[in-house]
C-alpha cells in the first residue's frame, strides 16, 4: 500500500465559525483572520494506492459552482484535484473508488462535474462510497445545515447508479487494512478512514478534528450540529489516538499535514508535526 497527499486548493472560512465559542483574541494568534473576519483552509484529500485500486478520500469543493457561490470562498493556491493526479502519474480515469467522509460541499464538491449542461461523476470509472444515513440526512437536509449540502454535488453521483453505502458499524474493516469510525457531532454519521500504513495507524480526521488548532476539548466549530456529542467523540477519539500513537491526517489544516499527539498538563496535544512522504 501506498499513501500520497492530494492537495485541492486552499479556501477561507469564518473565523468564529471556526472556532465555536473560543474568542477571536485567541483563535487569531495560531490562525490570523483577514479583513472579513476569514481564515485559511486547506482541503487535503487522500489517495490510498493499493494492488489494483486507487481510492481517493473526499474531493474537495471541485469547480462546477458558479462565481457567486465561489466568491465567498476565496479560493486559491496553484493545487487542483487534476493536477495532483497528474503529478503522482495518474488521472482521473484511474480512480477506482471515491470514499466520501461526509457530503458537505468542501469535501464532495469536486466528485461531480459540469459536462454541457449535464452533471457527472468526476470519476467515471469509480465506485463511490457513503453510508446510508448520511445520504438521507444529506439529500432531505435540516434548515441549518441546508448550505452544507449541495444537491448538485449529491445528486449526480446516485443517478450515475456508481453510488454503493458502506454498512454504518464503527470500526467495520471496509477493505484488508482500512476500517472505518464514525462521527454523530458534526452531522450525521460522518466516516472517518483508519489505516494501516507501514506498521502504523493514519487516521483521516475529516471534520472531527479539523486542524491541530481544534485539539483542546472546547475548540468545536459552530458549523457543527451537535457540538457536545463532537466535544465527547473528539475527547474519546484522542485518548484511543495517544494510547496508540495514531497519525492524524488533517484535511483542512492550513500549515499541518499530519501530527502525533502527546499527554501534557493542559491535556491532550500535539507531539509531532510532518508529512505522510516523510514517514
Ligand atoms: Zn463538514
Amino acid at each position: 500500500m501506498k499513501l500520497h497527499t492530494i492537495n485541492t486548493g486552499l479556501f477561507k472560512l469564518d473565523g468564529g465559525a471556526m472556532f465555536g465559542v473560543v474568542p477571536k483574541a485567541i483563535w487569531q494568534k495560531t490562525n490570523p483572520a483577514d479583513a472579513n473576519n476569514l481564515c485559511t483552509w486547506a482541503m487535503r484529500c487522500l489517495l490510498i494506492e493499493d494492488g489494483n485500486s486507487l481510492t481517493l478520500i473526499d474531493t474537495g469543493i471541485g469547480n462546477k459552482q458558479d462565481e457567486k457561490f465561489f466568491s465567498h470562498y476565496y479560493l486559491h493556491g496553484e493545487d487542483s484535484i487534476d493536477k495532483s493526479l497528474v503529478n503522482l502519474g495518474f488521472s482521473t480515469a484511474d480512480i477506482t473508488d471515491v470514499f466520501l467522509t461526509h457530503l458537505h460541499f468542501d469535501h464532495v464538491g469536486g466528485a461531480v462535474i459540469r459536462d454541457g449542461e449535464k452533471l457527472i461523476p468526476a470519476f467515471k470509472n469509480a465506485t463511490y462510497w457513503s453510508n446510508e444515513k448520511h445520504w438521507q440526512w444529506a439529500i432531505e437536509p435540516n434548515a441549518r445545515e441546508k448550505a452544507s449540502f449541495l444537491k448538485e454535488n449529491i445528486l449526480p453521483i446516485q443517478e450515475s447508479g456508481q453510488l454503493k453505502f458502506i454498512s454504518e458499524q464503527d470500526n467495520i474493516e471496509w477493505r484488508k487494512g482500512i476500517n472505518i469510525g464514525f462521527a454523530y457531532g458534526h452531522t450525521d454519521a460522518m466516516m472517518l478512514p483508519k489505516i494501516n500504513y507501514k506498521g502504523k495507524t493514519i487516521v483521516y480526521m475529516a471534520d472531527l478534528l479539523p486542524s491541530v488548532g481544534h485539539l483542546p476539548l472546547p475548540y468545536v466549530m459552530a458549523y457543527d450540529m451537535f457540538p457536545l456529542k463532537t466535544l465527547n467523540e473528539k475527547q474519546a477519539f484522542l485518548e484511543e489516538a495517544v494510547n496508540n500513537n495514531y497519525i492524524l491526517f488533517l484535511e483542512h489544516d492550513p500549515i499541518h499535514e499530519s501530527c502525533t499527539l502527546q499527554r501534557t498538563e493542559k491535556g491532550i496535544r500535539v507531539a509531532e508535526t510532518f508529512n505522510l512522504s516523510d514517514i
